[in-house]
């Protein structure tokens, strides 16, 4: 059987075929320059599992308290060596990535601190972290005090309103990364590196959080190679390569991360406590996969990007714009495209590839949501997603894929249906 026919018996037509032939041709270079850069990004962690001698007992199972727990200790090492932070805590007891940061942000703040956010407005679950939107337990149910500083009309940095907004009371600043599900750009490391020396410059001991979710190894350096004081993540998202089964981590200064312990555990435990119930060798091989694995998300992102322009719809990021993390954003105008979109990311799933997503009424929305996912781990977004609220503008956020083969069927399959519903029109291409 030839290529074509392999995808002809997936469900895919001719002219599907061919148009995305005709997008790739010219994506060879841009996709060159992202296996240099997880080129890169595998040997960095490479060396930092060399330098830390990582050995098969450290695969071992714990129970219990889980104390002398070394597989466990030496993966935090590793991972701080990998983004060049103090310490680190990465663990499968903190449960996902909003999890990590209401860690990160609770064992840094006390009563009459505050806290600011000098990028708007944060990622909707941290809004009852922080206490935004009420919630048990916020942060200011424990009297910490919420600043935020939008962004300017052109997304760029409100410097003077940031300058205004520090104060003796500002203890933690949190910088989101990633656009989320909003619409403005996603930050740089390099950007980021600037707010970051703009705000210590004013003030110095200023804690400087960084919300890194969806970033990790898209870029040859991170957060904490600019300044910040904490990085934190989920691992099932990018830094845990499809493998990690649960976690999250917080990489960064002594201080901070010792604190974090403090909190995730107890006053007094901290690290040494947390067993890793066997699934440790899957968090070191998932981190030794990561690379590559985000570079595949990556060349998806950017196929869908270039083949959903070219038919005319709106992307974020566009078709050519450089790229700061895995999530794709496609504006494709009607609830019956999104509907179509999201029947195709499913059906060209490992799993659950039978199942036909339909929207739904998901409680704290607004609007009805449409989501597609068949993963081997539930609810991970490095592995291919898509999902969106239907409404205006009628946006699908689609991203990850374990390999660049299933990013790429999943994205012609969303055409085909596309094409087969009679909602785009592959004539031209330009
Ligand atoms: C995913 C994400 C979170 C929250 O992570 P969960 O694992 O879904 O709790 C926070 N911030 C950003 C930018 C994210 O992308």
């Amino acid at each position: 059987m030839s290529k074509f026919e392999m995808y002809q018996q997936m469900g895919i037509c001719k002219e599907v075929y061919e148009y995305g032939k005709k997008i790739l041709e010219r994506l060879k270079e841009r996709f060159e320059n992202i296996d240099a850069a997880a080129e890169y990004n595998q040997l960095k962690v490479i060396h930092a599992m060399q330098k830390n001698h990582v050995n098969a007992t450290n695969f071992m199972a714990t129970t219990g308290y889980g104390y002398n727990d070394e597989g466990r200790d030496n993966l935090e090492r590793v991972y701080a060596d990998c983004f060049h932070t103090e310490a680190a805590l990465v663990r499968p007891q903190i449960t996902c990535g909003t999890h990590a940061l209401a860690v990160a942000l609770s064992a840094n703040l006390r009563p009459g601190d505050e806290l600011l956010s000098p990028v708007g407005r944060p990622y909707d679950t941290l809004e009852e972290v922080i206490g935004i939107r009420e919630s048990i337990g916020s942060l200011k149910e424990y009297g910490v005090i919420y600043r935020q500083v939008d962004l300017l009309e052109d997304d760029s940095f409100d410097y003077d309103a940031i300058k205004k907004a520090i104060n003796e009371k500002t203890k933690l600043v949190t910088i989101q990364r990633s656009k989320g599900y909003q619409t403005r750009e996603t930050f740089s490391v390099k950007k980021i590196g600037e707010l970051i020396k703009f705000i210590k410059e004013i003030k110095p001991d200023v804690i400087c959080m960084v919300d890194n979710c969806y970033g990790e190894f898209v870029e040859r350096i991170e957060p904490s190679d600019v300044g910040a004081d904490m990085i934190v993540g989920s691992l099932i998202k990018n830094p845990g390569g499809g493998l990690a089964p649960i976690g999250g981590y917080i990489c960064g200064t002594k201080e901070c991360v010792k604190r974090c312990s403090y909190r995730l555990s107890a006053p007094g435990l901290g690290q040494e406590v947390g067993a890793n119930l066997g699934i440790i060798q899957s968090m070191y091989q998932g981190f030794f996969l990561a690379p590559t694995v985000v570079s595949g998300a990556l060349k998806g992102a950017i196929f869908a990007a270039n083949i959903y322009e070219s038919l005319g719809f709106k992307v974020v990021p566009n078709s050519t714009e450089s790229r700061h993390d895995i999530i794709q954003a496609v504006e494709l105008g009607s609830a019956e495209r999104m509907v179509a979109f999201c029947k195709g990311i499913q059906a060209a799933a490992p799993v659950d590839s039978y199942v036909v997503p339909e929207p739904w009424a998901m409680p704290g929305y607004d609007s009805e949501v449409i989501m597609a996912a068949g993963a081997f781990i539930q609810g991970s977004s490095i592995e291919l997603s898509a999902d969106g609220p239907i409404r205006e503008p009628y946006a699908v956020y689609f991203q990850g894929g374990l390999t660049w083969y299933h990013a790429k069927l999943g994205i012609l399959m969303s055409l085909q249906k596309l094409y087969e519903e009679k909602l785009v029109d592959l004539g031209g291409i330009e």
